[in-house]
């Protein structure tokens, strides 16, 4: 995909779903939401979600464990079902936001734009959560940022075949609900609910973790960011929210890093290792994590990618 082929796709994965919500709500009043579409909803937003947070960013980006090389493409391409991106691109800004977080060159941070007030805030929050992607000069050179990556050949292939399992995301809902109700309107409905609408929500959810966890909430640690745990968008993005703790500590499995931070993505990575699908979990020493937490150590300020 070239630039303003991305561009197009962001906006418009931004934009149909919504509108397409509108229109079958004025169409489908009482007949448009029903047990089927809720389970395929629900089931569609586990994988899709999980294939980016446990996939794209604790795997591929940080190597925050290992596993064999079926799991490692199923959740790439679940990953890439959510309409994140391709994985290569998507890892490239990422590494590249933990290398620069909120200074200069951060692909996505709220607080490097002008303009003062309100006016202001609301614009970069804008750039951070959806704008940053829409800017045509904003590329993150993948070989510079992912060289393991881009020598991966199944990682090449998802990559350039994004789109169709993109597509393929918003049809497979569509089947299950054909399945299930074994009738059109399911099948249609399944589709807008698992493949539409879920689009929409994962895709917000995980831009939300770029604006919204870098202007509001608690740090618990005293970070070079602007990184925050948000409370209420920790089940939603499956553990993603605690970025205070994230980026205190990048490489590790679980973001929550206390058994009340629910940690849906750390938590499967939990249960591959153990059923040994999982191996060289990184964990955080307890005494490290008990240090950082009064303030009495700087190392680890500077995240391993
Ligand atoms: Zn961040
Ligand atoms: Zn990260």
């Amino acid at each position: 995909m070239n630039g303003r082929q991305q561009r197009l796709f962001i906006l418009g994965t931004s934009l149909v779903p919504p509108l397409a919500v509108l229109a079958a709500m004025v169409f489908l009043w009482g007949r448009l939401l029903r047990w089927s579409d809720v389970l395929v909803f629900a089931i569609m937003y586990v994988i899709c979600a999980f294939g980016v947070t446990t996939g794209y960013h604790r795997l591929l980006t940080h190597g925050s464990f290992k596993t064999s090389q079926p799991i490692r493409l199923a959740l790439t391409v679940a990953g890439a079902m959510s309409g994140q991106g391709p994985p290569i691109t998507w890892v490239a800004h990422h590494r590249r936001h933990h290398r620069v977080a909120d200074k200069e060159g951060d692909p996505h941070s709220p607080h490097l734009g002008d303009g003062a007030g309100l006016r202001g805030a609301l614009k970069n929050l804008w750039h951070a959560h959806l704008g940053w992607q829409l800017d045509p000069e904003l590329t993150s050179d993948p070989m510079r940022y992912c060289p393991d990556l881009v020598r991966e050949r199944a990682m090449r292939r998802i990559s350039a075949w994004f789109l169709p399992i993109v597509l393929a995301g918003v049809l497979l809902p569509g089947l299950l609900g054909l399945l299930i109700t074994g009738t059109a309107t399911g099948a249609l409905t399944g589709a807008l609910w698992g493949g539409l609408v879920r689009l929409f929500l994962v895709n917000h959810m995980a831009y939300a973790v770029n604006s919204i966890c870098h202007y509001f909430g608690r740090r618990r640690f005293a970070t070079i960011d602007e990184s925050r745990n948000v409370i209420w968008l920790a089940l939603p993005s499956f553990g993603e929210a605690w970025h205070n703790n994230h980026h205190a500590f990048p490489k590790s499995a679980r973001h929550g890093l206390h058994w009340w931070e629910l940690d849906p993505a750390g938590g499967l990575i939990l249960l591959l290792e153990r059923l040994h699908l999982a191996r060289d979990v990184v964990r955080v020493d307890p005494r490290r994590l008990a240090l950082r937490e009064r303030g009495l150590s700087l190392v680890g300020e500077f995240p391993v990618d």
